[in-house]
């Protein structure tokens, strides 16, 4: 049970403002439709990179358009 912390699969370490620290996170990507602005929305699904607290299930999205 000696795992080594490994640059991929490894859970990504971010700061958590619920838990005041830097938690372990499972990260994931995500296309989601923005269909709050225009009706017409079919095509505009934008990645979010999401991350989830281990420690407090907190939520976090961010939009990952850097365009
Ligand atoms: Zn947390």
């Amino acid at each position: 049970m000696s795992t080594k912390p490994d640059d991929t699969g490894g859970p990504m370490t971010e700061p958590c403002e619920t838990c005041e620290r830097e938690t372990p996170h499972d990260v994931s990507i995500e296309l989601r439709t923005e269909s709050q602005r225009t009706e017409n929305a079919e095509y505009s699904r934008e990645p979010y990179r999401v991350s989830v607290c281990r420690l407090c299930s907190a939520e976090r999205s961010i939009r990952m358009n850097n365009a």
